[in-house]
């Protein structure tokens, strides 16, 4: 269970609207890439969605649940940081069992929940280590791992490859392609690269100026653009 939909929201600071009237619905289990130019509103979407922004209008149901007024812990949705979000005077295993102890889980309880999501990101053996000894790519998954532990409805991702050069990026795109298959969870995931968006959604998000323009599989925004704006993001010969 995890489905998401969003209802004629908006975002305003202030005087300034940053997001215009945006509705969609996202199935249980799908993958959900959100593309755009820097400043559309990509990040304060994804943060409305999880909780960490305040909606100013419109409705966020999950599982056909009104949220909009619930904080980030009652959505049961986790957002996966850049992995500088760590914490540098923590292990691993701390790192990742962070957020079940401070919700008042039981040691045995977050041990177990922790070694199975480092089995899963292959990341049993570093558990004892602090972030400064791990490499980029390590340190994404613990970023990762400290989303799984809290088994969510959905995941969301705001860039978080960005950081990371080439090389890694393409080998963690694959693993969070592969965690997508065994978890089958909900994801939404921000990025700007056109190659993740293309080999990773199930559904693109096209989004300019806080309104979206299109949306459809990777292989409609292709193949059918509805606009000269969406052709060039998605990279389209037309
Ligand atoms: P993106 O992630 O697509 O680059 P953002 O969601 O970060 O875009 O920003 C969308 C717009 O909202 C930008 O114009 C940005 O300057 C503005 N914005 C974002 N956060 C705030 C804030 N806390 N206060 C005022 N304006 C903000
Ligand atoms: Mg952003």
């Amino acid at each position: 269970m995890g489905s998401i939909r969003l209802e004629n929201v908006e975002k305003w600071f202030g005087d300034v609207q940053v997001i215009k009237g945006v509705d969609l619905d996202i199935a249980d289990g799908e993958f959900v890439i959100f593309v755009g130019p820097s400043g559309c509103g990509k990040s304060t979407l994804l943060r409305m969605i999880s909780g960490l922004e305040e909606t100013s209008r419109g409705r966020i149901l999950l599982d056909d649940v009104d949220v909009t007024a619930e904080p980030p812990s009652g959505r049961k949705l986790s957002m996966v940081f850049q992995s500088y979000a760590l914490y540098p005077h923590m292990t691993v295993g701390e790192n990742m069992g962070f957020g079940l102890k401070t919700a008042g889980e039981g040691k045995a309880q977050i041990a177990s929940k922790v070694d199975e999501a480092a089995r899963v990101l292959k990341l049993d053996a570093l558990l004892d280590r602090r972030p400064k000894a791990l490499s980029g790519g390590q340190r994404q998954r613990v970023a990762i791992g400290r989303a799984i532990v809290r088994e969510p409805k959905g995941f969301l991702f705001d860039e978080p490859l960005s950081n990371l050069d080439a090389a890694l990026r393409v080998e963690m795109r694959l693993e969070i392609a592969r965690l997508h298959q065994n978890l089958s969870t909900t994801m939404i995931y921000v990025t700007h690269d056109q190659v993740e968006a293309m080999t990773l959604a199930d559904r693109i998000v096209v989004l300019k100026d806080g309104l979206i323009m299109q949306v459809g599989t990777p292989r409609e925004l292709y193949e059918n653009p509805n606009s000269l704006f969406v052709a060039q993001f998605i990279g389209s010969p037309k």
